[in-house]
């Protein structure tokens, strides 16, 4: 509906312009004074009115979209009714040839303007034109006047009438595309940012959001902290089970992350192989080492159950946090955690370490 607004928003303009241009070329206006005078004011009154509701019109949108919709459609067909009525009391004229040369002219550019603006609303179309040009072509053959014209009018309605029906295809079919095509982008984007096997985010993500949430920190002066963990004696697992096995127990340890860190602000990565990366926003540091304390033995408890044979083992964490300031960069919060997680592993593994300044 919104579209359908736009486009036919230039129209109005136009039959403000032609009416007058009709009326006051020649003088017709003053030879038919009150069918003139009536003429001019219903139909600028009503485009007046057009004008109005179509500047108003996203405002009355919140307090009653159909009746707002109602009214947008009720000005197109009283529009199309007045000049429909023109025309036809123009056609049924004795003289005035040339002002209903130009009253003709001008009814077919404006059906076909009609029919390019409402293409998205294929019935309002179809009313709109046979508004405009029926009641003068029924006139016409009533009183027997003008035969050839009411015949050629009715079969340039058909014409328009069949331009409507596949422009309207044409359109919706174009929308639907595009649409589509919205939700493709959307899906790609999603993809590029996911890691294949465990469904988490990727590295590449975790890179962009990193720095994005090192900026909001920076500004906010918020506790950033990060936690680089690292499956122990992973290589075991693979050997003894299997690298599919081994698969299948990275999908579970990312699940059983995911589901620890669960706030909306909180980003769970895949880093590398069997490495993962913890970002966490304004969280104490007190809390983050409790949580990751309580991830780390929850992974120690873990039996992951592959064609019947249970695999097991422990997780490292090497945790660092910051309130980032000018001299401190992104990555030496990465390089503090990375360290912390080294000594874990150094000191027996199956541990949480924190990287201190
Ligand atoms: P450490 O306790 O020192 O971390 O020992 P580790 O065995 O975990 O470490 P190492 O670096 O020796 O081996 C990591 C293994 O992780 C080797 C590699 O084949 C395996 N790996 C990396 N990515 C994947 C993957 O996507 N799937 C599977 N199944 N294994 C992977
Ligand atoms: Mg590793
Ligand atoms: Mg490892």
């Amino acid at each position: 509906m919104a579209d359908l607004k736009k486009r036919s928003s230039i129209g109005i303009v136009f039959y403000m312009i032609i009416s007058f241009i009709l009326f006051f070329d020649g003088g017709y206006f003053s030879r038919n004074f009150y069918f003139s005078l009536t003429f001019l004011l219903l139909l600028n009154g009503i485009c007046l009115i057009r004008l109005l509701h179509l500047a108003f019109f996203a405002r009355l949108d919140d307090y009653n979209e159909t009746l707002n919709n109602g009214i947008f459609i009720a000005t197109v067909i009283v529009t199309s009714m007045i000049w429909g009525g023109g025309f036809a009391y123009f056609m049924v004229q004795n003289d005035e040839f040339n002002a209903k040369l130009l009253m003709a002219i001008c009814t077919a550019g404006l059906c076909s303007g009609g029919v390019v603006a409402f293409i998205p609303e294929r019935r309002l179309s179809v009313v709109f034109n046979i508004l405009m040009t029926f009641p003068a072509c029924l006139l016409m053959l009533i009183k027997g006047i003008n035969y050839h014209m009411s015949v050629m009018i009715i079969l340039f309605s058909g014409y328009l009438v069949m331009l409507t029906v596949r422009g309207n295809r044409e359109y919706w079919d174009a929308l639907e595309n595009e649409n589509k095509l919205k939700d493709k982008t959307i899906e790609l984007k999603l993809l590029s940012h996911t890691d294949a096997l465990t469904g988490i985010y990727n590295r590449r993500f975790f890179n962009e959001i990193f720095d994005f949430e090192w900026k909001r920190a920076l500004r906010d002066q918020a506790l950033l902290t990060i936690a680089i963990c690292d499956i122990d004696y992973f290589k075991r697992i693979n050997d003894t089970f299997g690298h599919i096995a081994g698969d299948e127990y990275l999908k579970q340890i990312a699940e059983i992350l995911r589901n620890t860190f669960k706030r909306d602000t909180d980003i769970v990565a895949r880093y590398g192989g069997e490495e993962f990366v913890i970002l966490l926003w304004g969280v104490s540091l007190e809390k983050v080492i409790q949580m990751v304390e309580h991830v780390r033995q929850k992974i120690e408890d873990c039996r992951v159950d592959y064609k019947g044979a249970f695999m097991s083992t422990t997780m490292c964490f090497g945790i660092s946090a910051c309130v980032p300031d000018n001299v401190d960069s992104p990555s030496m919060l990465i390089t503090r955690a990375d360290k912390a997680l080294y000594t874990a592993k150094n000191l027996g593994r199956n541990r949480v370490e924190v990287g201190r300044k």
